[in-house]
């Protein structure tokens, strides 16, 4: 999601003359766009200041840099950010990016005339940011993201999200298709819809005014001509109704891959993290999915030593993972957040147990998507190609089941979706050959 907002940022700034650029270096203004989720996302950001502010000091006045933090941190941690880091100049929540072409022409006037500019925007506004991202949208590449719901109201006792992003809001459904269809337009073959509980998305359906979800949405989407793949981003086990469990059964576009994340195997952790369903709930979607796409590749997160967290507990974990079968998934050791119940728990468990048991989950799972990889060999895929490889006349696209799958092919493939067989599985990709005639030049795309 922050990806989707850097590229609106980049957007917005463009009319006071910005444009993006590759490194910091030679930037007038730096934008960090910062996460909260979890400590060490945040200590980064500070690290990262450390390095900008010996940068800032070597610019004389014809070239000066402005530093912006935007993001979570920003939001949640305001003007405690330009006490530690003195050079920011503008610290600017995520709910306010609309008013971000404003804040900066503001804060380098007032840099022109050698004042520090010293501006926060957290305020949490009434109006929508998205009603005034440009209506023009910059190419994104064969790939992109599109959020269409932020926030969250589901309050899990470990999670900032609630705190630094806000209640949930969705966009109108016509927005969204609008976008999409700019996205298409400007070569986009795949969208990823994006939310912090993209299934939690309700939107209206502008003909007859009924109230929609994410499964309409997508078959909406589906309908846009160019648009070979659908994808969706972050779901919560709570929200998978049956419309969207139909819509991986009947539309095509909708890849065959749902991250749905669990956080534990023991139903008393996830009591304790509100998460307010249980492991058997879990696993009864998890079922519903295959019975209705069966090629379905599941991934997911976990969280270790939530305060509580006993060896029964983790065993638990361990055994969910074992009955599932997860084709990737991303873990981490607890992370108290700030005002956030679970961080005042007098139950923390000891950093070197986090540590042990994040160790053994690992390496369980790497050993999942080791055979999920590896299953894959000899099968033919399709692959939608993305962007030239490291080695001269190699591409990089992916599975429908997201795998990086590396081939020998034309450059022209870029954007094309076409089979291949995979004769290779590495731990973290997938290589092979094209399928003989597979490759059709000059066909409309999907012909
Ligand atoms: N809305 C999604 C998750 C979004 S946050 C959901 O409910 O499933 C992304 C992931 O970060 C979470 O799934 C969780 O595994 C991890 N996470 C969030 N807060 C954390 C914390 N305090 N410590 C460790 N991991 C955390
Ligand atoms: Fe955070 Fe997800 Fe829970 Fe919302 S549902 S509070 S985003 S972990």
């Amino acid at each position: 999601m922050n990806v989707y907002d850097s590229g609106r940022m980049a957007e917005l700034l463009e009319p006071l003359g910005y444009a993006a650029t590759s490194c910091a270096d030679d930037a007038d203004l730096v934008v960090l766009n910062t996460c909260h989720i979890r400590e060490k996302a945040a200590e980064k950001m500070y690290s990262e200041l450390g390095r900008l502010a010996q940068q800032k000091k070597t610019r004389d006045d014809s070239h000066p840099m402005l530093i912006a933090v935007a993001g979570c941190v920003a939001q949640a941690e305001g003007s405690e950010i330009m006490r530690r880091a003195p050079a920011v100049d503008i610290v600017v929540g995520p709910q306010s990016y609309h008013r971000l072409a404003e804040i900066v022409a503001r804060a380098a006037s007032t840099h022109r005339h050698r004042v520090k500019p010293g501006i926060i925007d957290t305020e949490f506004p009434t109006e929508s940011k998205f009603d005034h991202f440009p209506i023009e949208i910059r190419p994104r590449g064969v790939t992109a993201f599109l959020t269409v719901q932020e926030g969250c109201d589901k309050f899990c006792t470990f999670c900032v999200v609630p705190y630094t992003r806000g209640a949930e809001f969705s966009r109108p459904m016509a927005d969204v298709v609008a976008e999409a269809e700019r996205l298409v337009a400007g070569g986009a073959r795949e969208v990823t819809v994006l939310g912090q509980n993209v299934n939690a998305y309700h939107g209206i359906e502008e003909a007859s005014g009924a109230p929609t979800g994410l499964a309409q949405l997508i078959r909406r989407l589906a309908e846009i001509d160019g648009l070979e793949r659908i994808r969706y981003t972050t779901s919560h086990p709570r929200d998978m109704d049956e419309e969207l469990i139909a819509a991986h059964r009947e539309v095509n576009a909708l890849m065959p891959f749902i991250h749905l994340p669990v956080q534990s195997g023991s139903n008393d952790i996830l009591r304790a993290m509100n998460r307010r369903h249980n492991v058997d709930e879990y696993r009864a979607v998890i079922a519903k999915l295959r019975a209705a796409r069966p090629d379905i590749a599941v991934s997911s997160d976990f969280i270790v030593g939530f305060p509580g967290e006993t060896d029964a507990d983790f065993e638990a974990t361990l055994d969910l993972i074992r009955h599932v079968g997860f084709a990737q998934s991303f873990s981490f050791k607890f992370s108290p957040r700030p005002g956030t119940p679970a961080a005042e728990s007098d139950k923390q468990v000891p950093e070197a147990v986090k540590e042990a048991r994040l160790h053994r989950l690992q390496e369980l799972l790497n050993e999942q998507q080791r055979a999920f990889n590896g299953g894959c060999v000899n099968r033919s895929v399709p692959v939608l190609f993305e962007k030239a490889g490291r080695h001269p006349g190699q591409l990089i696209g992916r599975s429908p089941y997201l795998q990086p799958v590396h081939v020998a092919a034309d450059d022209r493939l870029i954007g094309s979706v076409a089979q291949v067989h995979i004769e290779a599985a590495l731990a973290n990709s997938l290589s092979g050959r094209l399928t003989e005639g597979a490759v059709t030049f000059g066909a409309p795309h999907g012909a």
